[in-house]
């Protein structure tokens, strides 16, 4: 039945756990639009961009010395990391972006009868690389109000999963973890499972759990994943870290990741960056305006909108979010529609300068004007 058809002979050869993976989904791609301007605002990116010092060094840097391997082992970002932190580095691991850091905890711990227990809605990969190790997933909804439903989430954890994986401040939702839910979350945990914090937005936060003091006073195993994609605003260069209850989960990690999986610009660009925490405020102050802003806008025209910490905003549209979707696009704006179970009406978009928030309000009412017409 395969020798006729190539495809068929592939697809034969591909793990049953592996055909059967959703695609990630980047939302549209900005250089297939027609429209004469394209506001990107699908991936929550910095709107005010880089670090100037990072700016400033990797055009000094130039591209001299890529002829070179990368150091391996990170050993100068994760000095200064550590150092600031009061970690020890050999507790930190650098990623190919931090969500290669979430691949290798499922590549390393992830066995096919294992659990791993989540959140609905929740970032994709956070179910769809455990999904790759053949394990099973769990999803705990949430509250209808976007808080935490933590019995729910006891009931989830009763039989013990091998790993817990959250994000805080949560994608898509905005919404962080207070210091009450993130102990109660511990506590319902067993001793024995991973807690996985996902913190891409950690510096966007202005109220919520210190997940590294809350888990740094734990015996527990767990691991708190962080980036230079967002706050940074060096989402192109691909650099993230983790920091690990201990030194042997990162050993674990080194194992499996391929040896130069973080080159040389990043690691150099993401000291620069780090040392300019002033880009980081700018940032987070800039975000923190435009949050308020478009949040009273939306919900001034009657749009439902979840309690953000974040640099974007989760949106409930009220119908098929997908042709929500379609009509931004024809104003040249480009945001993600949900598409899990409940979330099908919802919308999330990323926080642009001013006009460009602006710009996706009164499109946003343009579309729903439309769609109900
Ligand atoms: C953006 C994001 C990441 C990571 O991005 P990298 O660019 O790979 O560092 C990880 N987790 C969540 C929840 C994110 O939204």
């Amino acid at each position: 039945m395969h020798q006729d058809n190539p495809a068929h002979r592939i697809e034969a050869l591909v793990r049953p756990s592996v055909r059967r993976l959703p695609l990630y989904d980047p939302g549209a791609d900005p250089r297939k639009l027609g429209t004469p301007t394209v506001t990107k605002l699908s991936n929550c990116e910095n709107p005010l961009g880089m670090s100037p010092a990072a700016a400033a060094m990797l055009a000094r840097q130039g591209g001299a010395g890529l002829e070179r391997y990368p150091d391996p082992s990170g050993r100068a970002l994760r000095q200064l990391i550590g150092g600031q932190l009061d970690i020890d580095p050999a507790r930190i691991i650098l990623g190919n972006g931090s969500e290669n850091i979430l691949e290798l905890l499922c590549l390393a711990l992830l066995d096919p009868q294992d659990r791993v227990v989540t959140q609905q809605p929740c970032f994709s990969l956070h179910e769809s690389l455990p999904l790759m190790m053949g394990a099973q997933v769990d999803k705990v909804p949430l509250n209808d109000d976007f808080s935490l439903n933590l019995p729910a989430w006891a009931a989830a954890l009763q039989p013990p999963a091998k790993m817990l994986m959250l994000s805080t401040p949560c994608n898509p939702v905005g919404t962080a973890l207070s210091p009450v839910e993130l102990t109660e979350l511990v506590a319902a945990a067993h001793p024995d499972t991973l807690l996985v914090i996902d913190e891409a937005y950690f510096e966007f936060v202005e109220d919520g759990a210190d997940a590294l003091a809350i888990l740094g006073a734990q015996t527990r195993p767990w691991i708190i994943l962080r980036t230079f994609s967002k706050a940074y605003g060096l989402a192109g260069l691909r650099i993230g870290y983790g920091i690990a209850s201990h030194p042997s989960l990162i050993d674990a990690l080194h194992r499996v990741r391929t040896p130069y999986n973080v080159n040389q610009p990043a690691q150099e660009a993401a000291q620069a960056a780090w040392l300019d925490q002033a880009h980081v405020v700018r940032s987070r102050e800039f975000i923190t305006i435009e949050r308020q802003r478009l949040t009273q806008g939306l919900q001034a025209a009657g749009f439902r909108v979840a309690p953000s910490q974040a640099n974007f905003l989760f949106i409930d549209t009220a119908r098929n979010a997908l042709e929500v979707v379609e009509e931004l696009l024809k104003d040249g704006i480009i945001v993600k529609a949900w598409r899990e179970p409940g979330y099908t009406g919802f919308i999330r978009v990323s926080l642009g300068l001013a006009e460009q928030n602006q710009a996706f309000l009164a499109s946003l009412q343009r579309a729903v004007a439309a769609l109900a017409g």
